[in-house]
């Protein structure tokens, strides 16, 4: 474990757990939700916000900072955490997986991935040692190792080639990121849904030895059942002394799901970026404010929701400020969003730390299928 950085489990509830990731620049309580501030901003709120709504930590991705303005640039302004305001921990992405998402002109070798920015069509190149050397020019907190996801659908053969790649990545980034006290470097487990892939993955990760580890390569469309039926036996195969990241997770259902199979942080922009087309989750599901019902509705979006969104507009505001393209409306929502993630993860913990937690699952699943309250 990385000098000034450690994990204490405090409880557990079966495959779940709850405690505490110290870092110099605070502590982050788990299982944790982590708000997405891809290019140096939670979308529409403040970094005091995002903070009130109960984050412990951002996360932020290197494909984008390093496009616009650039690692360089932020290193020379004095940081992330300095340049976006944010002194909470970040952890940031390798930049791998938007790559392959968002990148042109793609090519791969062993010793990297040379792409096109999707900004301007400029040059740029990606290993596991360039890599680590943005994500320090950031001062990421936690640093993630360089991989490759396989596009999907891959056969198995496809997937076993890009794991070994992922591992032999992993020992580059392991070399790359020496030794950094207060920063933590975390392995990703690839893999795909072969068990026995997870299996080789986990034991060559664990080798190399990390300060935490990702489970990656799941949220990439192979549907909650077949990601379930992998974080059922994956988490067990990773140290029980670490933090486990389920990368880019996801519905409130994942969430639940997902800690109660072993999972101790995660991330998504969808709170954010579902407040943002007129979205919001609620616990009672999800409740289109673009929708007609709303219109001459007094009542708050969620009557149990503490954000301002909920205390002091109605439900007939938000559909009015949304449909008429107010900056407010995304503003509102994607704090109720992030309020309503923070809330989650809050009851997720005190449940497993009350080791009720089955019955937390059967109330949240409950309340969702009961539905959004009744038209006036
Ligand atoms: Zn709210």
């Amino acid at each position: 474990m990385a000098q000034g950085f450690g994990f204490q489990v405090a409880a557990r509830d079966g495959a779940a757990r709850t405690g505490v990731i110290s870092t110099p620049r605070g502590e982050i309580r788990t299982p944790a939700f982590m708000p997405v501030g891809t290019a140096a901003t939670v979308k529409a709120m403040l970094p005091d916000s995002v903070r009130a709504t109960g984050a412990d930590i951002l996360l932020g991705n290197t494909y984008h900072l390093m496009l616009r303005p650039t690692a360089e640039r932020i290193a020379r302004l004095g940081g992330l955490h300095r340049f976006m305001n944010w002194d909470r921990p970040i952890l940031t992405d390798s930049g791998g997986f938007q790559v392959m998402s968002l990148a042109s002109l793609r090519k791969l070798t062993e010793d990297g991935v040379t792409f096109s920015s999707h900004i301007d069509g400029s040059k740029h190149m990606l290993s596991p040692e360039r890599s680590m050397e943005i994500q320090k020019l950031l001062g990421s907190d936690i640093v993630m190792c360089f991989d490759e996801c396989p596009a999907l659908p891959a056969t198995d053969a496809e997937v076993a080639k890009s794991m070994a790649l992922s591992m032999r990545w992993a020992q580059r980034s392991r070399d790359a990121f020496g030794s950094r006290p207060g920063h933590a470097l975390f392995g990703i487990m690839q893999g795909g849904v072969t068990r026995e892939l997870r299996e080789q993955s986990a034991k060559a990760l664990t080798a190399i030895g990390f300060d935490g580890y990702a489970v990656g390569g799941l949220a990439v469309g192979e549907g909650q059942e077949a990601m379930f039926s992998v974080l059922d036996y994956a988490p067990g195969m990773l140290p029980e002394d670490k933090p486990r990241y389920l990368m880019g997770v996801g519905k409130p259902d994942d969430i639940v799901g997902a800690v109660q199979r072993g999972i101790d942080m995660m991330d998504c922009v969808l709170p954010s970026r579902s407040g943002r087309t007129g979205q919001a989750f609620t616990r009672h599901g999800v409740v289109n404010i673009k929708n007609a019902r709303h219109m001459d509705d007094p009542r708050p979006l969620d009557e149990a929701c503490t954000c301002p969104a909920c205390r002091s507009y109605s439900r007939a505001y938000l559909h009015h400020v949304f449909k008429s393209g107010e900056i407010i409306a995304s503003m509102l929502l994607t704090w109720h969003n992030l309020q309503y993630y923070q809330d989650l993860m809050a009851g997720l913990r005190g449940a497993i730390a009350a080791g009720r937690l089955g019955d937390f699952a059967a109330d949240f699943h409950a309340q969702r299928a009961a539905g959004d309250i009744e038209p006036l």
